[in-house]
């Protein structure tokens, strides 16, 4: 309860901090400091979730109990993209579920996480319970190879992450790695363009693309739904104010975190050009006056994409939009469920039969209807499909306490229940 009032207290130091070192806007900042506190909020119900089932009389005298009991030493290694809501959602249900925590966060920005362990220390937390570690390779090497911690937790991109859970899991550790993302949106013909479009230019740029849950992929179902789309599209990609975190409401998205990262990008929109695909808003050349060494990338929008380029197989984390045209319902569905990522997906209708049969069917573990960006709240859990997760659990909401704990059960008899002699055969209790 404490360390939720010294977020609140902190709340614009915090933003403040994470938008001069990540870039995103300082509104956007505050949403990734408060849907971290969220997670914090929950936690505090944490007995709830640890009490355990209890079993009266499974057999004459005999009492059956099982306790949540906390792994002991814990660990998480984070992403550079919320560096304070993915920290929380770790260490929040660890510490609250009676373990020690290791974070290990992304050396792109990790003030922000050291700022967190300040203000847990004067909440009161016991020094040592929660530590964090600053690296990169090497400091997580040396967490995934400790015989002492029981488990990890990852977030970051598809290839780490699997490194990371083949690594744990063979040194006997638990571990949920969560990857990367192309997430798409299905538009189907009877959706209201104003929204979808709306949707779309808020999912798809909204912190630069640097989302696992930002819409990189719209898939209009019919090609004059793609007309109407790209229509009331484009030139709401245009008008979008890219600039430095300093002004505040102004801007809609801020520069990409790294030079080589506007670099990566840049180098899949010429892809995407030489392979066929057609800019309909091209942020090519971008440059921001009084900023002109910065790493601001403009927004582009991408019509006419097809499964094979590389700038719809691959996640480009930047602001980028690709449309794929789909002939039907089937080809857009289709689409998404063949693509090697599940993380989230959406899909716009006014259609109840085809949002339900969406929802469904999808093999993707995290579904909008009529929702652009669908994180589930605290008290849901959160996690991909397919090449975005690895392991059983997701995180936070009931998932979180699982994660965090082992099941130990009791069978319990006191002396007048015991009979007299011993029982050789194993059989029903009696
Ligand atoms: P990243 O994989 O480069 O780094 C993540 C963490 O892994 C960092 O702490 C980093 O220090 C560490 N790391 C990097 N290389 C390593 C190596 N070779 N061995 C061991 N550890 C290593 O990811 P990023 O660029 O910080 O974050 C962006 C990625 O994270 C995107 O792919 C995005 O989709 C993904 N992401 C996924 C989710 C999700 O919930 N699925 C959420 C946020 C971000």
């Amino acid at each position: 309860m404490k360390f939720v009032d010294l977020l609140n207290r902190d709340m614009d130091k915090l933003a403040d901090a994470l938008s001069r070192e990540h870039g995103k806007t300082l509104p956007d900042a505050k949403g990734d400091v408060q849907r971290g506190l969220e997670v914090v909020e929950f936690c505090i119900g944490a007995p709830h979730h640890l009490k355990g089932e209890f079993t009266d009389s499974a057999g004459p005298g005999i009492d059956m109990y099982s306790m949540r009991q906390a792994l002991g030493v814990t660990a998480g290694i984070t992403p550079f993209n919320f560096p304070a809501m993915i920290p929380m959602w770790m260490f929040a249900p660890a510490i609250a579920c009676g373990n020690a925590f290791i974070l290990k966060p992304s050396e792109r920005d990790p003030s922000v996480p050291m700022m967190l362990a300040e203000l847990l220390e004067e909440a009161g937390l016991p020094k040592g319970i929660l530590q964090v570690v600053n690296g990169d390779k090497e400091a997580v090497d040396a967490i995934l190879d400790h015989p002492v911690i029981q488990s990890v937790g990852f977030v970051g991109s598809t290839p780490i992450a699997a490194y990371i859970y083949e690594r744990a899991s063979a040194n006997g550790k638990r571990a949920q790695c969560f990857g990367g993302a192309k997430n798409h949106m299905i538009i189907m013909p009877d959706a209201d363009m104003d929204q979808a479009a709306d949707a779309l230019v808020g999912a798809g740029y909204g912190a630069a693309g640097e989302r696992c849950m930002a819409i990189s992929v719209a898939v209009p179902v019919g090609d004059d739904t793609a007309d109407r789309l790209i229509a009331k599209l484009a030139p709401r990609v245009e008008a979008l104010k890219v600039g430095p975190y300093t002004s505040g409401e102004d801007v809609d998205f801020g520069p990409v975190v790294t030079a080589a990262a506007k670099q990566n990008i840049e180098r899949l929109v010429q892809t995407g050009i030489d392979q066929g695909a057609k800019l309909a808003v091209d942020g090519r050349g971008f440059s921001l006056q009084g900023y002109e060494d910065g790493f601001f990338v403009g927004p582009h929008l991408f019509d006419h994409v097809t499964p094979d380029m590389d700038i719809y197989r691959q996640e480009i984390f930047g602001p980028v939009l690709s449309t794929v045209r789909a002939g039907s319902y089937e080809e857009a569905i289709g689409l998404a469920m063949s693509h090697e990522y599940g993380n989230g997906t959406a899909i716009y209708t006014r259609d109840g039969d085809t949002a339900r049969d969406f929802a469904n069917r999808i093999n993707i573990g995290m579904v909008g209807v009529n929702v652009p960006i669908p994180v589930p709240l605290a008290y849901h859990t959160f996690g991909g499909w397919k090449k975005s997760g690895f392991g059983d659990l997701n995180q936070h909401g009931p998932d979180a306490f699982k994660f965090y704990t082992r099941t130990k059960t009791v069978t319990a008899r006191w002396p007048s229940g015991i009979k007299e002699g011993g029982e050789f055969n194993f059989k029903a209790m009696d």
